[in-house]
């Protein structure tokens, strides 16, 4: 016998939904939670999606949240293959693509995003492919082989990725941005070039500061054709040029829209009893005072389970700090941070050695850091990040100063 009558509604069963779900019931909530999402599939991590599921290593199991029968076993209504039409806050109601309506007492809204399409002329021939789902996944693993000749378009995280999963397959591989290296606009130029001199190592063919004018073929892609009058061929490309939040049908419902769904500190949108988290949700950062809509694992793996206790009315303010981490070749990274405006990278360690720290500096404060296989230092750097004290530059890439003193409280 459940004590509670109520009923909370997921949309999205995603990893930020998956982990809601589970933080519901192990928060004690024994209503009925019904998670709902438009893939096939159970949910699912996405970051193994370029790397170790794309290139053979892991298989679907190595990436689902949860294992089959969790769902089942926590009494959760996980429906797959279904698409939520509306939301209706008047009512406190969803309507699937069956005409179905469902109740909710409360609704958390974890829509993710959809890979932006390329507008060029060829873009619909067969071969161009993007990277979101494992069916996406599965389709390039089908094509990266020796023979294949990959043009990948973008170098943001997808492009990076994806190149590195193709060449360490066999795969030859061009790579074409508009801006000079790659992951610029996170990373900036000076630690871009380092994963663009990674990347031509590696034996990737170059065309940065070039845009994309057509892509040729009868039936499937052959040949794509650049700014510059480039053409290279190929067999496969694979579009990695962004993403745009999933905010459809939380924008047709009313809800506060503003580069995804805009979410106070406790995941709450502007309607009452409706939260968001994850990629679509664009959150209020208490720390950094601005709204943070962070495209990465972290924010669902930690977004969700707090959007459930606010669901939950415990008082949760969500105030991580931003994380990702990225594997490519044989250089491992991890970030953590919030630097949309920086005016110093200060390095700590040789770049060239593959192993060390870069930070990113504003007016002498830390606002963003990285480290590159090393892996004992995040705790550290989370400190240091929080404490957002002026830093002597020199003294923070001198190798023999403590980075904990430097973290430390001052007394
Ligand atoms: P992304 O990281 O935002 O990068 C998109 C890249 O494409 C940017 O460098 C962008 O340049 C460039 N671009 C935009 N329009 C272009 C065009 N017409 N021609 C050529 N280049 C163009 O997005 P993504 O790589 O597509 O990744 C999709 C999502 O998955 C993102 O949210 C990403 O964070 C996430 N993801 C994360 C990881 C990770 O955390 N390790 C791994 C894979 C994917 P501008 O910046 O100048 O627009």
């Amino acid at each position: 016998m459940r004590s509670s009558t109520q009923t909370f509604v997921i949309v999205g069963a995603s990893l930020a939904g998956a982990k809601a779900a589970e933080t519901l019931r192990a928060e004690g909530f024994d209503g009925r939670v019904v998670l709902l999402g438009d893939e096939a599939r159970r949910p699912y991590e996405r970051p193994p999606l370029s790397k170790e599921y794309l290139r053979g290593e892991k298989d679907f199991d190595a990436a689902a949240v949860h294992s089959a029968d969790f769902y089942e076993e926590h009494d959760i209504e996980l429906r797959t293959s279904t698409s939520v039409m509306a939301i209706e806050p008047a009512d406190r109601e969803v309507t699937l693509s069956s005409g179905e309506r469902v109740g909710y007492d409360r609704l958390l809204l974890t829509t993710g995003a959809v890979p932006r399409r390329l507008g060029v002329d060829g873009a619909e021939l067969d071969g161009v492919l993007y990277l979101r789902s494992v069916e996406d996944a599965d389709r390039l693993r089908g094509v990266l082989s020796s023979q294949a000749q990959v043009v990948v378009i973008g170098a943001g995280w997808i492009g990076a990725e994806v190149a590195a999963s193709a060449r360490q397959l066999g795969a030859a591989v061009s790579m074409v941005e508009l801006t000079g290296v790659p992951l610029e606009r996170v990373l900036g130029a000076e630690v871009g070039a380092i994963y663009r001199d990674l990347h031509a190592a590696h034996g990737v063919d170059l065309h940065f500061g070039v845009g994309v004018e057509a892509i040729t073929g009868t039936k499937s892609v052959e040949s794509v054709r650049l700014s510059d009058g480039t053409v290279l061929p190929a067999s496969a490309v694979v579009v990695g040029i962004g993403v745009a939040p999933r905010t459809e049908i939380a924008e047709a419902a009313g809800l506060a829209v503003d580069n995804g769904i805009v979410v106070d500190a406790h995941l709450q949108t502007s309607a009452p009893g409706i939260f968001a988290a994850g990629d679509v949700a664009n959150a209020h950062h208490p720390r950094y005072r601005t709204r943070i809509r962070l495209e990465h694992w972290s924010a669902a793996l930690n977004q969700g389970p707090a959007a459930a206790r606010s669901m939950l009315d415990h008082d949760v303010v969500y105030d991580r700090t931003p994380y990702f981490f990225s594997d490519q070749y044989d250089l491992g990274m991890e970030y953590r941070g919030w630097a949309p405006v920086f005016d110093q990278v200060v390095f700590r360690g040789d770049p060239s050695t593959g192993t060390f720290l870069c930070f990113w500096l504003r007016e002498n404060r830390v606002v963003a850091a990285m480290n590159v296989n090393v892996w004992d230092a995040g705790d550290t750097i989370d400190a240091l990040l929080q404490a957002g004290r002026p830093i002597d530059p020199a003294v923070l890439a001198d190798p023999d100063t403590d980075l904990a003193d430097l973290a430390a409280p001052r007394t």
